[in-house]
């Protein structure tokens, strides 16, 4: 069969990969002049860096199916994600908090010297507000299991930031990403398999685009009248953007960066987050602590922004409000009455998705085509529900 993956990014990359190894010809299509979507990674011509052009991405996960994909394809180093918040504590003084909110935030911000237990009873007794019993909003989360205080120095201002809403009006299952843990462990995660690729998420795309049955045209835009040149495509673009948003824009919050550069060592790691909703930025990353294997003088940085994504910005994070939601069901309505087109990954489900997710669900549809190929039946929309 002849297959188009629109997007050479991990989507469009591990299907297309998937169905040449089972004997098809795929050709994979990207706007951009580079392979790897939002992953993508560059060395910097001037420092050596490896910068993370669309924001930082750190390789985490329990699916030991998916770690060993990643690892065929490029070498991975050991990394643990370290984040430091800066915010004001008690004192109404700027400090600098270890992340996410473990005993030694919890002690430091509360000029205590307590142990897991008594933490634990601090927290649960004196500043959790326990009359909450269904958390439903991210406030309500915040309030419910680590109070006033610790919500208001690191999860208000930078979400009110982050989201351009009051986290009152956001869902608990934004919050619950983040552990609250009552030991000195501040690895961001708690994934089994953590690391980042040596040569950066680029070089591993193009390992993983890098087969005889796989053509990549790069720098070319995918027009919907070209579909019908193959017999399947699968689409990782925006899903409103297939439909050339018909019913209207499904809403994004997208970044800007503010690049920097600097001799020497910046801030001393990777993620600097500010808590504070008087600072614009919600954090600072440096990027050659995302490397700490290689070594450099020069150091790039970006300040990030985040801002309501208007046409033409690069959707990153979708809202998924009811309004987003109700636009959502109209053009999954649309995409389930096309024919011979899957949407796959992050934008064409509009879900924030983990690289790590968006690896295995690709692993699955690619599975889930071949399946119905054999089967005789046409492949869904969708293999991962959107909604
Ligand atoms: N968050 C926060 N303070 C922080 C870091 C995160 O309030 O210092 C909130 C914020 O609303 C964010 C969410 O927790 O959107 C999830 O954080 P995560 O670090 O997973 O965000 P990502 O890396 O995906 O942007």
């Amino acid at each position: 069969m002849n297959i188009l993956c629109v997007g050479a990014g991990l989507s469009g990359a591990v299907i297309g990969r998937h169905l040449a190894e089972a004997g098809h010809a795929v050709t994979v299509v990207d706007s951009r002049d580079h392979a790897g979507g939002n992953c993508h990674t560059e060395r910097d011509a001037e420092t050596g860096v490896m910068v993370h052009v669309y924001g930082p991405h750190i390789f985490h996960t329990d699916d030991a199916e998916v770690w060993e994909y990643v690892n065929r394809f490029e070498a991975f180093k050991p990394y643990k994600n370290r984040v430091k918040s800066t915010t004001r504590g008690l004192s109404g003084e700027q400090e600098v908090f270890s992340l996410p909110v473990n005993l030694h935030t919890i002690n430091q911000f509360f000029r205590k010297t307590m142990r897991p237990e008594e933490a634990h009873d601090f927290i649960v007794n004196e500043q959790a507000d326990t009359t909450i019993e269904d958390p439903q909003t991210f406030e309500e989360q915040a309030m419910r299991f680590v109070g006033r205080d610790l919500y208001e120095a690191f999860f208000k201002g930078y979400t009110v930031k982050q989201w351009g809403m009051h986290p009152s009006e956001l869902p608990a299952s934004i919050l619950k990403r983040l552990p609250v843990r009552f030991n000195y462990d501040d690895n961001y995660f708690f994934h089994q398999f953590q690391g980042m690729p040596e040569n950066g998420y680029t070089a591993m795309i193009e390992k993983i685009l890098d087969h005889p049955g796989i053509s990549v045209r790069l720098g070319t835009v995918f027009e919907r009248s070209q579909a019908a040149e193959y017999d399947h495509v699968f689409y990782s673009g925006p899903l409103d953007g297939y439909f050339g948003y018909e019913l209207g824009r499904l809403g994004y919050r997208t970044l800007d960066f503010e690049r920097f550069t600097h001799q020497g060592d910046y801030q001393g790691c990777a993620v600097m987050n500010y808590g504070e909703e008087a600072v614009p930025y919600t954090r600072i990353t440096e990027h050659k602590h995302f490397a700490p294997w290689e070594s450099h003088e020069g150091s790039v940085c970006y300040r990030e922004f985040s801002r309501l994504a208007e046409p033409g910005d690069i959707p990153y994070y979708p809202i998924r409000q009811v309004k987003e939601k109700e636009l959502l069901a109209a053009y999954v309505k649309l995409a389930e009455e096309t024919r011979g087109v899957t949407f796959t990954g992050r934008l064409a489900t509009y879900r924030y998705l983990d690289m790590d997710v968006t690896i295995r669900e690709a692993l699955d549809a690619a599975r889930g085509f071949l399946d119905c190929q054999q089967a005789g039946k046409a492949a869904p929309a969708f293999f991962a529900a959107p909604l």
